[in-house]
């Protein structure tokens, strides 16, 4: 496994890779590496004869009053999970090669952005597509590999390679939890005890609406709402959205047709720790 922090040095392993006839399959990461991480790495590896991944923090995607400075880092160890997949090629840039001075151009997907993490974290969707498309021309790979977890970021990207023809495939993989169901998240490791333990007010909530969709109820206001409740029943929890929308539109759902999907999504604050998670409900 080769660590490189240049452009340059990914585009000439990259073009190796190619001329040898392998298929590139990148993941795209901001480090502190966990088993989601590490799942989509090993569909690369199956999928693919050159895997990438990158590791970068990328600032423009955090808020000013968002946790930038203080996002979890431990490159080495980092390295040492990716090299136990194993991975390929580990890009791991710093700011200055991924945004040289002066930068002055954006990628911005309308619509899919105003609703849900959008609305909470205005221009947090911009900088993801603005670092995607990025990453995606640096290393031109021909699947990029994106976590389901955040569902809002892959319909955004989806949406982005479609509008600017961009020739890779995206391929999402299911979320992967913690034992007692709390998704997989870097930012786990902000939490005490006690709002560990509230945090499952997330999953819960989304396997009781899950559980009333199973059963037949296709009232989807009352079941969001029933979700909410439950949230705010937490004493630690402070609810950002729960909300049940179009799996392709992201737009609020009334009802769930015949064989039709809906999306039930949540996002909850504890202290300054803000967590997602969601659900597919099939009608
Ligand atoms: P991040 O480092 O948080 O930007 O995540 C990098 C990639 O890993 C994104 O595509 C995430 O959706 C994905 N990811 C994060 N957590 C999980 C998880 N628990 N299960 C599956 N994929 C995940």
């Amino acid at each position: 496994m080769l660590v490189v922090s240049t452009i340059a040095e990914v585009r000439s392993r990259v073009a190796e890779a190619r001329r040898a006839g392998q298929r590139i399959g990148f993941v795209p990461t901001m480090g502190y590496l966990h088993e989601g991480h590490l799942m989509l790495m090993r569909q690369a590896r199956q999928e693919c004869g050159f895997v990438l991944v990158s590791i970068f923090v990328n600032p423009t995607q955090f808020g000013p009053n968002e946790d930038f400075a203080r996002y979890p880092r431990d490159l080495e160890r980092d390295l040492s999970l990716c090299g136990s997949v194993p991975v390929d090629l580990v890009f791991a840039p710093s700011v200055e090669e991924i945004y040289p001075q002066p930068y002055l151009t954006r990628v911005s997907v309308s619509l899919l952005t105003t609703t849900l993490c959008g609305a909470s974290r205005p221009g947090h969707f911009e900088g993801v597509a603005t670092v995607v498309s990025k990453l995606l021309n640096i290393a031109q790979p021909d699947t990029a590999y994106f976590g389901q977890k955040d569902a809002q970021q892959v319909a955004v990207i989806r949406q982005m390679v479609t509008d600017l023809n961009l020739p890779v495939k995206i391929s999402a993989v299911p979320t992967v939890r913690e034992p007692d169901g709390l998704a997989m998240s870097s930012r786990n490791v902000y939490l005490t005890p006690e709002q560990r333990q509230a945090a499952l007010v997330l999953s819960r909530s989304l396997h009781m609406a899950g559980g009333r969709v199973a059963r037949g109820d296709r009232d989807l206001p009352a079941i969001r709402q029933a979700m909410q409740e439950m949230i705010r029943s937490e004493p630690l929890a402070e609810l950002d959205y729960a909300e049940i929308v179009d799996p392709r539109t992201l737009q609020p759902l009334q009802t769930l047709p015949q064989g039709g999907q809906a999306l039930a999504a949540v996002a909850v604050r504890f202290g300054r720790t803000r967590l997602i998670d969601n659900m597919t409900l099939q009608g």
